[in-house]
């Protein structure tokens, strides 16, 4: 048996977390020796990990929650140490400012901050001290600084216009690029959060990131490109009206406003509760929220994007729906010629 805090995994169920934790996550089964030899050092002295909450609805915890690869249970009590969440630790109120002072005084922690941080004075307090200050002091002694959903990550919701609060993203309101990790989405998929705490825990390194302080390995790919409805976005079916035919058929959803073509992520291959199902598959056009200020730039969620480029010339859907209209129409009215040509010669036969 592992020698773990609280655990009574044995090594080879430690192996499969750490070999299921790799195919959650799209990693190559080659790394599960090193992740289980990562996650058992780990064991001994796991990363230690603060949570910070700020303007938000706790959607991202709850996002969290719902994980099973590995779960919650075995996140919090097998592979990290969680020692400061304020919705999931007992302690409240000055004890839970002394767990807090306690926990950042190692410097040795990676600090996850869920919410956006409001910067006018007297607008965001917790105990009495400005979520700004406390934010600035916590995450500026961490080892990492892990932005988790889009509130953390530019305001997100709360920061929509006209966000009389000014709230800000963690790395908008400490500038601190280059040391945040933006993970966003409304809420965050719990499979990037663990996938990029693994990976730092596997290879001593943050991944690689784009533009946006974004992974690569979960936001290097649109969903437009990984759709299951795409090949209905490539031969022009789209879906006009809810609770049409072309909806029950599984038609594309560009034209009642989805934003697939301009959001980047692995939604279509994360899923969420569980991998049960995602936005799309369930018929909600996607609103884009992995993007940058998505609640004010996408808005309004049920109009379509101007101007999206198909794969085959410099067509726009609009267009193609109406060449593929014009088309039908021109093979209904030869199917009718045809008809019409033929009951007469069946007719000429007759007589
Ligand atoms: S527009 Fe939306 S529904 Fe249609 S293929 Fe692209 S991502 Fe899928
Ligand atoms: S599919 Fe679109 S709306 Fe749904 S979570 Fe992904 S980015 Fe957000």
């Amino acid at each position: 048996m592992l020698t773990k805090r609280g655990s009574g995994l044995s090594r080879r169920e430690f192996v499969q977390l750490a070999g299921g934790t790799l195919a959650a996550l799209g990693m190559s089964g080659a790394l599960t020796p090193k992740l289980a030899r990562a996650l058992t050092k780990a064991a001994a002295g796991r990363p230690k990990v603060v949570w910070l909450h700020f303007a938000s609805d706790t959607g991202c915890t709850e996002s969290l929650i719902k994980s099973d690869h590995p779960s919650a249970g075995e996140l919090v009590l097998d592979i990290l140490s969680v020692d400061y969440h304020e919705s999931i630790m007992a302690a409240a109120g000055k004890q839970a400012d002394e767990v807090l002072a306690k926990a950042v005084a190692g410097k040795d922690y990676i600090c996850v901050v869920e919410g956006g941080i409001p910067t006018v004075p007297g607008h965001g307090m917790i105990g009495g001290r400005e979520m700004l200050e406390i934010a600035k002091e916590v995450c500026g002694s961490a080892v990492a600084v892990v932005a988790i959903g889009s509130c953390a990550v530019d305001g997100g919701v709360p920061a929509a216009k006209p966000n009389p609060s000014r709230i800000l993203g963690v790395d908008q309101a400490l500038n601190m690029k280059g040391k945040v990790i933006n993970l966003p989405c409304c809420p965050v998929n719990p499979e990037w959060l663990i996938g990029t705490v693994v990976y730092i825990t596997t290879m001593g390194k943050v991944p690689e990131l784009d533009g946006k302080g974004r992974p690569k390995m979960f936001y290097g790919r649109k969903i437009h490109d990984n759709c299951p409805r795409r090949t209905h976005f490539d031969g022009g079916r789209f879906v006009e009206q809810f609770g049409s035919k072309e909806e029950a058929e599984g038609y594309c959803l560009y034209k009642l406003g989805c934003k697939g073509p301009e959001a980047w992520s692995e939604c279509p291959k994360s899923r969420w509760n569980s991998k049960e199902s995602w936005c799309i598959e369930i018929g909600s056009p996607c609103l884009g929220c992995s993007e940058n200020n998505w609640t004010d730039h996408f808005a309004p969620f049920y109009s379509k994007l101007a101007d999206v480029a198909l794969p085959y010339g410099d067509l726009t859907a609009d267009k193609i729906g109406i060449g593929l209209a014009v088309a039908t129409g021109a093979a209904i009215a030869g199917h009718a010629v045809l008809k019409a040509v033929k009951g007469k010669g069946d007719e000429a036969k007759k007589e």
